[in-house]
Formats: structure tokens, C-alpha cells, sequence
């Protein structure tokens, strides 16, 4: 069988599993890094979550595993918990044909049981660098015999204080390992932990303004803060949003806003920095498992987020660093999908835009806000839509036969159709339209204020 990924120096083998996971090419990080990994050198991939690293780095990993060693080979290093049980997760994956024994080792989970698993024997561990140190003092994690060292998400690992635990854990493992470093960005500690541990690495970069950006809608929309909610009201309504990552700037703002949008009929649940793991991890798994649609987040608590399919990135506030708005967009638009992001934009903010514009070299177009009336006809295409199904299912026997009591009673078919269709969208009213002022460049020259301003802010209400 011959494949892409065969002709990357992969074992058939590797590669039908792959296939069978449905990876019909491999991504271009893939391209680059495995057949550098497969000869043992080092190599650095400046590469976000959603560009397929995790196979670009596990896959070599697997192909190189003795399987006549009893020891730990590999060992993969992780800012969060849940990266690591992610990347355990797809290394258990792609090694099932191999019986790999991957263990997950992270803080919060009883020691007993990764105890229990490390005498018995495991290939890779994939960890948090406190708990890994844990169990390498507790001398029940031995790794001066590995062979990989992968540092996942290094950049991460550095803004959550970790660095000085990587290089212990540098310490404790041969000279001789080969070493892969993975980050979205690379910072002067970053380098220089690389210079101090790696051994000529080869680089795979991608340019910034390449960070899988083609996949995204960027847009944004101009509003006057206090119109915000409103705005992003409206935009949940039109938008055909499957999961929806919402970024607020700080923690009290990300759990107004999810109560806000739960009110307003978008179940809606925050992600903050001091939650406690538990919490943490149930919000998560709502999310994944779709009983949730909209998670607001800070980019503390987002962070090692690795959740694919979100259809829309929020910008709720924009972030003060351009960077930080390259990876927040980048949730979305991963793995071969379409994404959309959106910013909502004050207009003093607008200058930070195009600071942004000119880092992507992209334009990040301004659409107009739908209006309420935008918003009534799409509420009414979705209402005849609905109502059309359901004329094409039939299914509606106990029905027509109350209609026809209802006619016996003298009444007119399209008064019984009409009143019905009036009481199906009894739930609309729970949903009111806020009304949203123009910004400054929207208002008409002569702006009227007080009085005057109240009464043509009413007026826009509508009916
Ligand atoms: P990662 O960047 O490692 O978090 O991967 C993002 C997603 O892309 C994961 O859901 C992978 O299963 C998927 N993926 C990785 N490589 C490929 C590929 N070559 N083709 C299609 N999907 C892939």
C-alpha cells in the first residue's frame, strides 16, 4: 500500500490506521516533522493545536518504540491536564494495532493507580510537569533510559511558570534522547531552553500569516460597548453556529456573559482561570458531548483547550496582544473544517485592528449588525423551514383530525393555520430584539441628546 504517509517513511501498518481514522494526507507539519523524527533528530515545529501536531509527533514515536523494552521510551510533556490525557488518548489510537501501553500522569488523579501502572510497565507517559517530577523524585518514574523527549505546547508551558520543572525533567534523561519541541510561538526562554537541551534541531515554522487562516471567516462588527451583549444576541440568533467559543477578558465578565446568553435561550457555560478541576472538567465534557453550545472562556482558562469542531471564535473583547488574537481565532477552521471569527470592535479599538491586520497581512472585514428586521425574517424562514419538514414528514394524522373538529366548529382553515403558526412562535417573545445605537461614525451629523435621543432610541425598539 502506498500512501502519503508511507512515502514519509511510515509503516504500513501506521499508515492504515491513520487511514482508518480517516487522514487521507498528512498535514503539512506532518509532512515536515515525521521523516525528521523517524532519523532521530531534533526538531522544533512552531505549530498551534488544530495543525495535526499530535500525530505529527506520535507517529514517529510509535514507529520507534522497541518493543522488546520493557521501560519507558518516550515521554511527552504537557501544560494541562487535559492535553495530556488528549495526546495519551491519540498515541492509544494510532498505537492500537501495536498494543502500545500509554500512560496519562497529571496532578488531581490518585497516585496508587500510576503507580500501579508504571510497575507494570508502560512505553510513552504523557504528563503535567508537576506530577511528572512527583513520581521522578518518588524514584517510580524512571527516565534515564527514554529515547524522545516531546515538550507539547512549550510556549504555554512557559506563561503557567513551568520551565524551571522542564529542566529538571531534562536533567533526569539521557543526553543522547532525541528531543521535539512544539509551540505557537517561539520566545527569547523558549529559544534559549532549546539552545541549552536541543541538539541542532531542525526548525518547521509556519509563517504567521499562514497559521491555517485560509480556513477562517474573520470578520468584525463595530458597537458601542454597552450594545455589546445585544449585538452578540443577535449574531447567536442568525449565525449557524454548531459550538461556539466565546472570549471575554476578564472571569467576572466570562460568567455574566454565559448567564446573560442563557437567559436569552443560548445555553451558555464559562471556563474560568480559579475554577477548580472538577468544574472544570465537567464544563468541558458538556461541551464536548454537545449539551452545551457556547462556552465563554478567558485566554487563562482556554488555555490547552483542545476541543475540534467549534464553527465559531468570539471575540467578545479584543485582546491586547495581536498574538493572542491569532490564537484565539485559530480554534476554529482545524482540521480540514471551516471556521468563522468574530470580533466585536469599540470604535476606539479600531487602530488595535489593524494592528492585527497588518501582523496576519489579512483584512478582517466590517459587516453591518443584522437588524431587528433582519432578524424577524430570518426568525420567520426558520419558522415556514420547520413548518415545511414537517408537511414533508406527513406525520400528522391526530392533528388533522383536530383541525377538522375545529372546522365542524364553524372556523376558517386559515385562521386555524394562522392562530397555530401565531402559537408556535409563542417562545419568540421570551427573546425580545434589543435595540443598538449607531456608533459615532453611523450618527447623523447633528446628533440629538437627552431628551430627544431617549425618544428616537425608543423608536428604534420597533414594534
Ligand atoms: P492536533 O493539532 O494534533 O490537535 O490535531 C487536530 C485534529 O486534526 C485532530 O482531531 C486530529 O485527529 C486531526 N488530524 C490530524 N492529522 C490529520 C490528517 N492528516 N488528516 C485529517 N485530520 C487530521
Amino acid at each position: 500500500m502506498t500512501t502519503a504517509f508511507t512515502q514519509l517513511g511510515l509503516r504500513p501498518q501506521l499508515a492504515q490506521t491513520v487511514a482508518e481514522l480517516g487522514y487521507v494526507a498528512p498535514t503539512p507539519i506532518q509532512s515536515a516533522v515525521i521523516p525528521i523524527m523517524l532519523t532521530g533528530q531534533d526538531v522544533i515545529g512552531q505549530a498551534q493545536t488544530g495543525t495535526g501536531k499530535t500525530a505529527a509527533f506520535s507517529l514517529p514515536i510509535l514507529q520507534n518504540l522497541d518493543p522488546t523494552r520493557a521501560r519507558v521510551q518516550a515521554i511527552v510533556v504537557t501544560p494541562t491536564r487535559e492535553l495530556a490525557r488528549q495526546v495519551a488518548q491519540a498515541m492509544h489510537r494510532y498505537g492500537a494495532a501495536q498494543q502500545v501501553r500509554v500512560l496519562p500522569i497529571y496532578g488531581g488523579q490518585p497516585y496508587a493507580r500510576q503507580l500501579r501502572r508504571l510497575s507494570q510497565g508502560v512505553d510513552i507517559v504523557v504528563g503535567t510537569p508537576g506530577r511528572l517530577l512527583d513520581l521522578i523524585h518518588q524514584q517510580a518514574l524512571d527516565l534515564s533510559r527514554i529515547t524522545t523527549l516531546v515538550l507539547d505546547e512549550a510556549d504555554e508551558m512557559l506563561s503557567m511558570g513551568f520551565i524551571e520543572d522542564i529542566e529538571a525533567i531534562f536533567e533526569v534523561t539521557p543526553a543522547t534522547r532525541q528531543t521535539a519541541l512544539f509551540s505557537a510561538t517561539l520566545p527569547k526562554p523558549i529559544r534559549q531552553l532549546a539552545e541549552r537541551y536541543m541538539n541542532r534541531p531542525q526548525s518547521f515554522g509556519m509563517a504567521r500569516s499562514h497559521l491555517a487562516v485560509e480556513a477562517i471567516e474573520q470578520r468584525h462588527y463595530l458597537v458601542n460597548q454597552r450594545d455589546k451583549l445585544a449585538a452578540l444576541t443577535r449574531l447567536f440568533e442568525i449565525e449557524p453556529i454548531t459550538r461556539a467559543l466565546v472570549f471575554a477578558r476578564t472571569r467576572a465578565g466570562a460568567g455574566a456573559l454565559a448567564n446573560e446568553l442563557t437567559r436569552r435561550g443560548f445555553p451558555a457555560e464559562a471556563l474560568h482561570g480559579d475554577m477548580g478541576q472538577q468544574s472544570r472538567e465537567r464544563v468541558l465534557r458538556r461541551f464536548r458531548e454537545n449539551r452545551i453550545t457556547v462556552l465563554v472562556a478567558t485566554d487563562v482558562a482556554a488555555r490547552g483547550l483542545d476541543i475540534d469542531d467549534i464553527s465559531h471564535v468570539f471575540n467578545y473583547d479584543l485582546p491586547q496582544d495581536p498574538e493572542v488574537y491569532v490564537h484565539r481565532i485559530g480554534r476554529t477552521g482545524r482540521a480540514g473544517k471551516t471556521g468563522v471569527a468574530i470580533t466585536l470592535l469599540t470604535p476606539k479599538e479600531q487602530w488595535r485592528l489593524r494592528r492585527i491586520e497588518g501582523m496576519m497581512k489579512t483584512r478582517i472585514a466590517r459587516v453591518p449588525l443584522p437588524t431587528e428586521e433582519d432578524i424577524r425574517q430570518h426568525r420567520e424562514a426558520q419558522l415556514l423551514a420547520e413548518v415545511a419538514v414537517w408537511l414533508r414528514r406527513g406525520r400528522a394524522k391526530r392533528e388533522r383530525e383536530l383541525v377538522e373538529a375545529l372546522l365542524a366548529e364553524g372556523h376558517d382553515l386559515m385562521d386555524i393555520a394562522a392562530v397555530t403558526l401565531k402559537m408556535a412562535r409563542k417562545e419568540e417573545k421570551r427573546r425580545p430584539i434589543a435595540a443598538i445605537a449607531p456608533t459615532p461614525d453611523e450618527q447623523p451629523a447633528a446628533w440629538p441628546t437627552g431628551h430627544a435621543r431617549r425618544a428616537l432610541e425608543k423608536g428604534w425598539k420597533g414594534s
